[in-house]
């Protein structure tokens, strides 16, 4: 077996040098049971941001299902099957009327990627708008419309025909407290004015409900409801990147965009779809899908082959049956409560939805400058001490919390426990 450090050095040779490891001293972790990963040398880690184990690592009913379709069959879309007819049912039950014609893929990028040919193809406009600091994945055509990228290190910009609106940050943004929805409504009419002016068709709109690589953003009231009637009015269509945000990890909701009070053309779905399986989706509307039907046959090697339909399957029942929805809720909300109660200059906003959270820190609440170097600290000692989380945000300044959703009271607890610690140390 190799240790820790051999690993570390064949890493280096064998895979891309772009790859990166968490935490200064990396962890080697060889098993997950729920909501707890155990390092090689047996120790516990409490994990607190592992949102594509949605329903715990290795869930028996999850393993279980995966294994016994893949014992029968794994074929591909070309075949009459039953498993993904019933999961696709299963899945659009899950939406509002009109969405249930699904697309399935083998990653978040893959879908968004399909979602905007799609919606391209109906619009016939490449014109796209995206929210500052968003990420939409890896694909190239992702990485011109993911500001996260592109406008970070080894970035090349925006491509013409993306056009980014600030990051709709009520707290530290351009516009801010009761100016926010105003200024960033405004912000996406001019957008759309701007690109008509120029001669060119109406455009793709394509948000996340509530930011996550953004550092886990609650978007300002109204402001997604408002855009997406700006954008329909003009003739375009909404995508709703539902990636890190579905399934019921809002608490209140199943999906995020119910949050904003929206009905998206389109929603792209992955990470816990298929709790680590690769698994993935776009969903729309008969009319938009009919409108994609020009010839070109869609077809993906593994995208809905019947293990990954199982998986998904099984996933969607796990959350039914052990009320995780309800579980985000509750678990969410309380923890939620907690963190507002630890008194630290550092801690600027805590924000978030169901067990999706995030704590953003600054150096001054004055300046607001963003605190990252004291947030990746913070997350190094948590993980010293049993507690995986993570930052994120344009300026990694936020504590991002986004547990497997049956984290319980005594993780919320034990996880206010050693953050508060850690602020006491801090001061
Ligand atoms: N959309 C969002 C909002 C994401 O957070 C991510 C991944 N972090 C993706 C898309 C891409 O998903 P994947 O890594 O599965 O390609």
């Amino acid at each position: 077996m190799l240790n820790r450090e051999q690993i570390g050095e064949l890493r280096g040779q064998y895979l891309g040098p772009s790859y990166s490891v968490s935490y200064k001293k990396p962890l080697h972790i060889v098993r997950g049971e729920g909501q707890y990963l155990f390092e090689v040398n047996g120790k516990r880690y409490l994990d607190a941001v592992n949102n594509i184990q949605h329903v715990g690592h290795c869930h028996p009913k999850v393993v279980e299902a995966a294994q016994q379709q893949y014992e029968q069959l794994n074929t591909n879309t070309r075949y009459l099957d039953e498993t993904i007819i019933n999961y696709a049912k299963d899945l659009t039950d899950k939406l509002p009327d009109g969405l249930d014609v699904c697309f399935f893929t083998n990653s978040g990028s893959e879908s968004n990627d399909l979602a905007l040919r799609i919606a391209r193809h109906y619009t016939q406009s490449k014109e796209t708008i995206v929210l500052d600091a968003a990420y939409h994945g890896n694909l190239s055509s992702l990485i011109e419309i993911s500001p996260y990228k592109h406008d970070g290190p080894g970035g090349e910009g925006a491509p013409g025909f993306v056009h980014t609106i600030s990051m709709p940050d009520a707290y530290r943004g351009k516009y801010r407290g009761e100016k926010a929805t105003g200024g960033y409504v405004n912000e996406v009419q001019k957008t759309i004015q701007g690109i008509q002016n120029n001669g060119e068709k109406v455009p793709v709109f394509i948000a996340e409900s509530l930011m996550g690589c953004g550092g886990q953003l609650i978007l300002p009231k109204g402001f997604l409801k408002r855009s997406f009637e700006l954008v329909r009015e003009s003739g375009g269509i909404c995508i709703a990147d539902e990636v890190q945000i579905g399934f019921g990890r809002m608490g209140s909701h199943f999906w995020g965009f119910e949050t904003c009070d929206v009905i998206p053309d389109i929603i792209t779905m992955g990470k816990s779809m298929g709790n680590g399986h690769p698994l993935s989706a776009v969903v729309t509307t008969r009319e938009i899908a009919d409108a994609f039907n020009n010839g070109m046959e869609y077809f993906n090697s593994f995208g809905g082959n019947p293990v990954s339909c199982a998986v998904g399957q099984a996933v969607l029942n796990v959350i039914e049956k052990e009320g995780l929805q309800q579980n985000s809720k509750d678990v969410g909300g309380y923890l939620l409560n907690q963190l507002d109660g630890i008194e630290h200059p550092l801690i600027g906003e805590v924000r978030g939805r169901g067990l999706f959270i995030g704590v953003e820190l600054v150096k001054d609440r004055g300046t607001l400058t963003p605190a990252a170097e004291e947030a990746d600290e913070i997350i190094n000692r948590m993980k010293d001490g049993g507690i995986l989380m993570s930052t994120d945000g344009p300026d990694r300044n936020v504590l991002k919390i986004k547990p497997p959703v049956i984290f319980t009271r005594e993780n919320a607890d034990e996880l206010v426990f050693n953050l508060t610690s850690i602020f006491d140390e801090l001061s």
